[in-house]
């Protein structure tokens, strides 16, 4: 158990103090760090550079400048990072990579020029036509664009050797990721709804190959453990992303545990590999076109709902619980196709709203108290029925 502890400390450390993981980074290694906006971005290609990318997804934050560059209604994570790069929070990054799958993505990539000068921003366009042969290659030529950038911060070329052996890395951190989730599981009193979501989390701070080697380590160490005993309500979460950990927090005090999640932040990184090949930037173009049940990405079949009923089935769980970033258009659009689908089999499905801008935590309190007490009387009828 010391040695779990040990690990999660590492973790803890990893997430709480970013601005000292690029320091540290930056002092041995002599190379650059570049933040990785969501939510599928690239990162394959600044490992190969021998450079770290790191995770921008916002945090916990009043916004107060922000508001001089988005309108209110701009999702909640963007204002964050907005009002950090304007505090000034990133500035030891050497640029940033920012993707286009959803409108308010579009609309940073050309507020950051604007507002953030300094910071380069590598912008790029994902097209929604992703699974025609043309939608791959127009994705190839992006992503030849963002290796072009790359190399210019770098000043050296990044091979296709480089880059295949990155995404084999990206590819080994996305197994380990899984399996951790899997195992996570049997232990549910030591890998609590907050600490499953730091090993994920951590990974956005660490070079990949660092952060698999950790959470092998972890894994093992689990596996010495006796299964743990769990009395209360397991949940699905679905959506972008689950924060504070004061959030997560409330389901552990109401008896509830996560056995699995559909959120952008977390297992849609990791659930899909870059698929096999030679050419590196067709493998990394032809992921886009095979990652599915993510409303940043045009599915007329809508399969989304399907995923999380089979993700029900599998995990046993109880419930699912939307983590619904607040304005987030995509995951807006797909709540009513979802409540439907969900109703219909008769999985109890709680809304729950996601805003980085949050002061308290009360209201989503009360709802997640209401939704474990329902969750019980609903089990306890299907024992007696
Ligand atoms: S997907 Fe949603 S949360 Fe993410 S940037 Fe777009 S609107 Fe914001």
């Amino acid at each position: 158990m010391e040695a779990v502890k040990e690990i999660l400390d590492e973790m803890k450390d990893a997430v709480s103090n970013p601005r000292q993981a690029v320091k540290d980074y930056k002092e041995k290694t002599g190379k650059g760090v570049i933040g990785c906006f969501p939510v599928y971005c690239p990162e394959e290609i600044v490992h190969a550079a021998g450079m770290l990318p790191i995770g921008i997804w916002g945090g916990q934050t009043q916004v107060s400048q922000a508001h001089t560059v988005f309108p209110p209604f701009c999702c909640s994570i963007m204002q964050s990072i907005m009002e950090f790069a304007l505090k000034g929070v990133y500035s030891d990054l050497d640029a940033v990579i920012i993707p286009a799958p959803c409108d308010t993505l579009k609309s940073i990539g050309q507020d950051w020029l604007y507002a953030i000068p300094d910071i380069k921003a590598i912008l790029t366009v994902y097209p929604q036509m992703r699974k025609i042969a043309a939608g791959v290659e127009y994705l190839k030529s992006e992503f030849q664009d963002i290796k072009s950038a790359v190399e210019a911060i770098g000043g050296e070329p990044i091979s296709d050797e480089a880059l295949n052996k990155s995404i084999e890395v990206y590819n080994a951190h996305r197994r380990v990721m899984r399996e951790f989730c899997s195992v996570a599981r049997r232990y549910p009193a030591t890998v609590t709804p907050a600490v499953r979501h730091l090993v994920i989390k951590s990974g956005y701070f660490m070079e990949k190959g660092q952060h698999t080697l950790l959470v092998s380590e972890l894994i093992n160490e689990l596996h010495k453990l006796p299964a743990e005993e769990f009395k209360g309500q397991k949940v699905i979460l679905t959506g972008i992303m689950a924060e504070p950990d004061g959030l997560l927090e409330l389901f552990s005090e109401n008896g509830i545990t996560v056995v699995g999640d559909d959120l952008a932040h977390e297992s849609r990184q990791f659930r899909t590999d870059v698929p096999a090949g030679s050419d590196p930037l067709l493998r990394l173009a032809q992921q886009w076109s095979v990652i599915e049940g993510c409303s940043l990405v045009y599915d007329p079949e809508k399969k989304r709902g399907d995923m999380l009923i089979d993700m029900v089935k599998e995990s046993d769980a109880d419930g699912v619980v939307l983590c619904m970033m607040k304005f987030c258009d995509p995951e807006e659009f797909d709540y009513p196709i979802l409540t439907v689908e969900l109703e219909k089999v008769r999985i109890p499905l709680l809304y729950l709203e996601i805003d980085q801008q949050m002061q308290s935590l009360e209201q989503a309190r009360t709802r997640i108290q209401g939704f474990a007490e329902m969750l019980a009387s609903y089990k306890d009828l299907k024992r007696l029925a």
